[in-house]
């Protein structure tokens, strides 16, 4: 059943999709997914970012600052949908600056930022000053927080990477909790990765997912992830079985979507 969230959400998409139409001049991009940084502590096995920045901790020197950052929102005009990636975006201790000037530049009606939930309470302070940063400009504007998770206990761990991930996550996931309970246009959701290393515990994530009161869980199919080539060793299953999962496997509580995860 969809919540009074989602509701929000697509009458908000409706709306946009009007104006576009009625539009008889180019318009702006309709979501801005914008890469943060490439600096990340976990070492998932369906993703590589985060071994190439232990092997090249320098890596991450060549995010942009943020007067670049400035400079390039300045030109991009109002959008629907922005979008934060990484890397792990909460080690940028400025992004509550980032999401200032996508605020006053961008103008979103949503804004989203995933992670790998480790640094707890770095997440939690940085969540409730990018909070204080969106209130500057609209109190209302909707902020979602995706922590990752891809397994319950030693599973996340293992395709994670890092011992101790999971435990870290519940710690995060308390905190989130936490914020939504301080701010109405805070909003927590949690992602799972779905590869060939989890795909027969899906069930059980949604559940434990829905013990915690979480409202929501956006499961993301790993297969684009042909640019780190090693999307044939980690996609769940064939593309043509691929398609089925995706017919038949209805959530309980959740959407199945393409959001960008970490
Ligand atoms: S999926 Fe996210 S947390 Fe995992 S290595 Fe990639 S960027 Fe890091």
């Amino acid at each position: 059943m969809m919540t009074a969230y989602g509701f929000q959400m697509l009458s908000k998409l409706l709306l946009m999709r009007e104006e576009r139409r009625r539009a008889s001049v180019s318009v702006n991009p309709l979501t801005v997914t914008y890469s943060i940084t490439s600096a990340c502590q976990s070492d998932c096995k369906t993703c590589r970012i985060g071994r190439r920045y232990r092997e090249d901790p320098k890596r991450n020197d060549l995010d942009l600052t943020i007067d670049e950052i400035e400079k390039i929102f300045k030109t991009l005009g109002q959008v629907l949908f922005f979008n934060i990636s990484g890397g792990e975006p909460f080690l940028r201790r400025d992004l509550p600056q980032i999401i200032g000037l996508a605020c006053r530049y961008l103008r979103p009606k949503i804004i989203h930022i995933p992670t790998n939930g480790i640094a707890s309470d770095t997440i939690r302070d940085l969540t409730r000053q990018c909070l204080q940063s969106i209130r500057h400009h609209d109190s209302r504007l909707p902020l979602t927080v995706k922590p990752s998770i891809d397994g319950i206990g030693e599973l996340h761990d293992e395709i994670r990477g890092v011992r101790g991930n999971f435990r870290q996550l519940e710690k995060t996931i308390g905190y989130l909790k936490e914020i939504e309970k301080e701010y109405d246009n805070f909003h927590l959701e949690l992602g799972t990765v779905v590869s060939k290393f989890n795909v027969n515990y899906l069930s059980e994530i949604e559940d434990y997912v829905h013990s915690l009161g979480v409202q929501s869980i956006a499961t993301r199919l790993q297969r684009i992830e042909r640019n780190f080539l090693i999307w044939k060793t980690i996609s769940p299953l064939m593309p043509m079985r691929m398609r089925d999962l995706l017919r038949n496997s209805r959530p309980k509580y959740g959407e199945i979507s393409n959001e960008s995860a970490t």
